[in-house]
């Protein structure tokens, strides 16, 4: 009989990284099926505890652990700089982490090929330490990020500290063009500890034995190959695209809502809809979703949009039960219904794979870049936190892969993009011919093409799995 091999994922409490942890898992499962995948769960680091169970039985293939729940860190904190905070929050799950490996797995463990931990759990490395097995980083964004996160240790080392935004643009390695300062995620300003964190991950990745990063060379051909400047890095595997082409909802069934979407999209022309949706945190003052509705209704085109506005508690935490009548110009709803589904949740990857789909006015989460590349379907840039300004720039300056509307946007500024920016990107987005279109269709091909046997994401998938086989104990 042949041994099983353990494997025990450890992501990011958050909906985006805990989907493609679970992508990865069965995509190794799928490869060898020596591995048994264990993930552990940690409980959002925002808002309660939620009860998974529903969705994770649909992976009956893996086995979750969700771990004790640890109290949420304050909001003052979390204001202060959200990656510290969740860096911090991560760590002090050490040893539930342990408690639960020693407990449930090492008992009927033949080998053990180690931790596989996410970009905010490297604390976790000194567990996979402590247990005397390896581990190995995922990174759920692309190679892009992975390098900017890497000169942020070099230029440290080199006597740089938190950016200034008068700063001069920079020259970072894994980007083709020079970054300008104000297209840097907030954090690399952060001088309560959120520059300091990222600095301390970028060093630690160092630390495990292998990077696996959700990307494919097809797609940042400069990003992924610069990678080799850094001599003391790990073997980096590009894994990706790894998406659910099932939207995933884990804490709420959403089936009628998914049905009326997709109905209505059924009866729209092909290529016809601008769709809108911002990701897991994106949302909007009621001044911006006015000109969003304006911009929309003047660009004639029909659209889906997926419509948070920001709540009034201390995090602006999106809210989705909104009376569109309250906040949208007068006489909008009426005008537009021939044209127009507004709503909150959408499963976005069924509408980007539905024909009906034109482009895609995106918030630039790496997951959403992903999704649009595989269906081919122009993205319009509108980044508003995390690493989204500069996963913006590389998809517009560096790979001309999407359609400029903003670069620099972000959430907590008063800025508004007004209705007449947001029309004109959207209608060069929606052009018949154009060349931002055609380049995405032909990266969505080698999308497709980099998974499949002779595709070099499923060799480097290939010597990942012999590694990781190989370095068991
Ligand atoms: N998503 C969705 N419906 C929504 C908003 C988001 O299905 O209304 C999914 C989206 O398809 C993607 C993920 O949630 O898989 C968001 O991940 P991303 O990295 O783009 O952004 P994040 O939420 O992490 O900022």
């Amino acid at each position: 009989m042949k041994k099983k091999v353990e494997l025990v994922m450890i992501p990011t409490p958050g909906i985006g990284h805990l989907v493609s942890t679970i992508e990865l898992s069965k995509l190794l499962l799928e490869r060898d099926d020596r591995f048994c995948i264990t993930v552990l769960v940690m409980k959002p680091a925002i808002g309660p505890a939620t009860d998974n169970q529903s969705y994770f039985s649909s992976f009956p293939q893996i086995r979750f652990i969700q771990l004790p729940p640890i109290e949420s860190p304050p909001t003052h904190l979390l204001l202060k700089s959200v990656e510290k905070v969740i860096s911090l929050y991560v760590a002090s799950y050490k040893d539930l982490v342990k408690e639960a490996i020693v407990n449930h797995v090492l008992p009927n463990c033949d080998r053990f090929a180690g931790l596989v931990v996410d970009m905010f759990c490297t604390s976790m490395i000194d567990v996979a330490e402590e247990l005397g097995v390896p581990s190995y980083l995922y990174f759920t964004s692309g190679a892009g990020f992975l390098g900017f996160l890497l000169h942020l240790s070099t230029r440290h080392d080199q006597g740089g500290t938190e950016f200034e935004i008068s700063d001069p643009e920079s020259l970072i390695p894994c980007y083709i063009n020079p970054v300008p300062t104000d297209v840097l995620p907030s954090f690399a300003f952060n001088k309560e500890g959120g520059y300091a964190a990222f600095l301390n991950h970028a060093r630690r990745f160092k630390e495990t034995k292998g990077i696996l990063v959700n990307t494919f060379p097809e797609l940042e051909p400069h990003a992924v190959s610069s990678l080799s400047v850094y001599n003391d890095l790990p073997k980096v595997y590009t894994v990706g695209p790894l998406i659910s082409h099932k939207s995933q909802s884990p804490w709420q069934s959403h089936q009628e809502k998914y049905d009326k979407i997709m109905k209505w999209l059924d009866d729209q022309p092909p290529s016809s809809v601008v769709f809108l949706c911002f990701g897991s945190w994106g949302c909007f003052s009621e001044s911006q979703l006015k000109e969003i509705a304006i911009a929309l209704e003047k660009s004639g085109h029909r659209f889906l949009w997926s419509i948070r506005a920001a709540g009034k508690d201390e995090l602006g935490t999106p809210v989705e039960n909104i009376n569109y009548g309250e906040i949208l110009p007068e006489g909008f709803l009426e005008r537009t219904q021939d044209k127009a589904f507004l709503c909150g949740w959408t499963p976005q990857v069924e509408v980007l794979a539905h024909k009906a789909v034109g482009c895609f006015v995106s918030h630039c989460g790496w997951n959403s870049i992903l999704e649009s590349v595989w269906y081919g379907v122009p993205i319009v840039t509108w980044p508003i936190y995390a690493e989204q300004q500069l996963n913006a720039f590389q998809m517009v300056k560096d790979l001309r892969l999407a359609v400029e509307m903003k670069l620099d946007y972000r959430r907590g500024t008063d800025t508004i993009v007004k209705a007449d920016e947001i029309a004109k990107a959207v209608s060069c987005a929606m052009e018949e011919d154009g060349e931002v279109k055609k380049k995405v269709k032909d990266v969505s091909e080698k999308s497709r093409e980099t998974v499949v046997e002779g595709g070099s994401s499923c060799a480097s998938v290939r010597m990942l799995v012999e590694a990781m086989v190989e370095g068991s104990t």
